[in-house]
């Protein structure tokens, strides 16, 4: 069966917008478990020859946890299903604490992580990826979803884990 890749990270960095890119209209059905909301997050993508799944777990809600316990949630749920993980972080915002407890949890996990800095929107913003080399996740990706830069190296990378 196809490959799920899973997006993970800090609300507001830019994973629906990048969901949105990957798997355009493309949206998978799923059945809602108890407690967790999964509508509109799952969807089908492609890449050159590779076809995949996606999962935005941005958008799954876990009862009314705070949001590291949300986020927590959201990687082990990105950890048990997908076979690569995309984390997302936000380059203008620069590597906040929940990021590194994030890259803490991805980095024990031992799955495949493929780090997109985002919102890096032109070549300028670029230098601002290095500083996430301290998430030791390996090399940062910049990227800008909003404008359409870097996402095919990002997907490129990802897809070399498969
Ligand atoms: P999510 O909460 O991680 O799903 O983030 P969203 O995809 O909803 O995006 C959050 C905000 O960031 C929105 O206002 C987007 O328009 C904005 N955004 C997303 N990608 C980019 C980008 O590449 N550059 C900039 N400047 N803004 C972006
Ligand atoms: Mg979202």
């Amino acid at each position: 069966s196809k490959p799920t890749i899973a997006i993970v990270g800090r609300p507001n960095v830019g994973k629906s917008t990048l969901f949105n890119r990957i798997v355009g209209g493309r949206m998978a059905i799923v059945e809602d478990k108890p407690g967790v909301t999964r509508d509109r997050l799952y969807g089908n993508g492609s890449w050159l020859n590779y076809e995949f799944h996606v999962i935005d777990t941005g958008g799954i809600e876990i009862g009314d946890e705070p949001l590291l316990a949300q986020m927590r949630a959201q990687a082990e749920i990105a950890v048990d299903e997908s076979d690569v993980i995309l984390f997302i972080v936000d380059g203008k915002t620069g590597v906040t604490d929940a990021d590194e407890a994030v890259a803490h949890l991805l980095r024990r996990s031992k799955k495949h992580v493929v780090l997109g800095v985002n919102k890096l929107d032109n070549f300028k913003q670029r230098e601002q990826m290095y500083e996430f080399y301290s998430l030791g996740l390996g090399e940062p990706y910049a990227i800008s979803c909003a404008h359409g830069l870097g996402i095919g190296d990002l997907l490129d990378a990802v897809t070399a884990k498969f």
